[in-house]
């Protein structure tokens, strides 16, 4: 009997799980059930070229030929509503059973919002999905300003194309730094003079925000103060979409709990991508690298190939103005911040206590990252090494 793999979510993981069993050779039949209407495609254009070019196009994930080559059973726009373990059966939004041989939950997050009275109003946004973007596009082209609640990744990064746009816009963060959460306040402050020195106006423990209107206009309440908008767009962090696995009884801890093969708590589901906890940080990494590089180890795993588990440091990156930021691995609370500026790139080095680099962050500098990620592989002791120096060349340490 034909063998059947069932992946849910046609996001990137979805994407690259799919590619990668049929390179590694897998004959069987291969269902897709995704909710949204389009092929695999990637989210990092959505708040960058998406929202800059005149007529973007879907940022697809591979070419049309490439996606019909897998030879794919879509079940599109579906939603997987809910899984029979015992039966290993999945149940369809439209009533319809699936069965499968191994399973990949690859179902990513949802877009927050601070309450239910801001879904419902038209000018509040959220960004997530290729419509999300094509709609806001269109509201920034007839906007002059813009309020974004969320300091972190995506209201950054929104916040840097509307400025790209012209228009007026002002930033409501809940925490007392930007990025919090992913950086060292060394680092935080930096996006912060970086985003004031292109005209943003940014508010930090701006407090818990209400949301009022003005004759259609969105209104932002931030204690005493209240101001009127064109728009609004909210990035306050995800929800991951965990109701499939919770349902199945699979291990949860944020994230769906895998080890460093994809594999869950039950040994016929797999999980890849943002929904997925990082096998031995234990963190969530919700980041395009770890949806592509983790889902093709899963993909291999469900075809019984253990030959290379998971075990990358995360990395991420974000295009703010005509900066190229990349964060590599972690901030270590207890490490050391050290400051390296050069002509147009600056580099954020936390050192453990014990040496090690714990994070980089490098404004500009893609070729010092590449460098940083084989001493963070390495475990190199960089105590004592100038790295704040711009005298010393950062390439005899190779
Ligand atoms: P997703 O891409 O969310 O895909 C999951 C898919 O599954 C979705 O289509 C969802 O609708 C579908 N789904 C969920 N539940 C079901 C169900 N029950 N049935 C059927 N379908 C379902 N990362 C970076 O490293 N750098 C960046 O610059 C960057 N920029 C970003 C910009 C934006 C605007 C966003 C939103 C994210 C960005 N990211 C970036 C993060 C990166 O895009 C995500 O980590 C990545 O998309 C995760 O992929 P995924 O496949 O796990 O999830
Ligand atoms: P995020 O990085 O978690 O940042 C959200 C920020 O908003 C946090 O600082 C959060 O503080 C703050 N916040 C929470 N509630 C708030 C409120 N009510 N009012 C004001 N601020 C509030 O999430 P995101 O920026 O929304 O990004 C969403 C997802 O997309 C993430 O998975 C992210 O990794 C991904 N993404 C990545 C990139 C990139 O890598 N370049 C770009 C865009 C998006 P707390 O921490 O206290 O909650």
């Amino acid at each position: 009997m034909t063998e059947r793999m069932v992946i849910v979510g046609g996001g990137q993981a979805g994407g690259w799980a799919a590619k990668t069993l049929r390179e590694q050779g897998f004959t069987g039949e291969i269902c897709v059930v995704a909710d949204e209407p389009w092929d695999f495609y990637e989210r990092p254009p959505l708040s960058k070229g998406a929202l800059l070019e005149a007529a973007p196009a879907l940022p697809r994930l591979f070419s049309p030929e490439t996606v019909a080559a897998l030879g794919i059973t879509w079940y599109r726009p579906q939603r997987a509503e809910a899984i029979i373990a015992g039966e290993k059966t999945l149940i369809l939004s439209s009533g319809q059973r699936l069965a499968y041989d191994k399973l990949l939950l690859a179902t990513g997050g949802r877009a927050r919002l601070p309450g239910s009275d801001w879904q419902r109003h038209p000018a509040v946004y959220t960004l997530r999905t290729w419509e999300d973007a094509r709609r806001l596009k269109e509201q920034l082209a007839c906007s002059q300003r813009l309020a974004v609640v969320g300091g972190g990744w995506i209201g950054l990064e929104i916040a840097a194309s509307a400025r790209k746009q012209g228009l007026e816009v002002t930033v409501f963060e809940s925490q007392s730094l930007l990025c919090q959460r992913s950086v060292n306040p060394t680092v935080s402050r930096a996006l912060l003079e970086i985003h004031q020195q292109n005209g943003v106006t940014v508010h930090c423990q701006a407090g818990a925000l209400s949301l009022d209107d003005d004759q259609g206009k969105p209104v932002i309440i931030s204690g005493q103060q209240r101001a009127v908008f064109d728009a609004v767009v909210v990035g306050i962090g995800v929800e991951l979409n965990l109701e499939l696995a919770r349902q199945a009884g699979l291990e949860i801890d944020c994230g769906i709990v895998v080890d460093s093969f994809g594999r869950t708590s039950n040994g016929d589901i797999f999980a890849a991508g943002d929904v997925a906890r990082h096998p031995t940080l234990g963190i969530a990494v919700q980041s395009w690298s770890f949806a592509q590089n983790q889902s093709v180890v899963a993909a291999r795993a469900m075809l019984g190939d253990l030959s290379r588990g998971y075990d990358d440091a995360p990395w991420l990156w974000s295009d703010q103005y005509h900066h190229n930021i990349q964060i590599l691995g972690i901030p270590d609370p207890d490490g050391t911040t050290l400051v390296r500026k050069t002509d147009g790139s600056a580099l954020y080095f936390t050192l453990t206590p014990q040496g090690r680099l714990s994070q980089l962050v490098a404004f500009n500098d893609p070729r010092t990252v590449k460098l940083a990620r084989r001493w963070m592989a390495t475990g190199r002791d960089l105590s004592g090494v100038p790295l704040t120096d711009p005298e010393f060349s950062l390439m005899t340490l190779r």
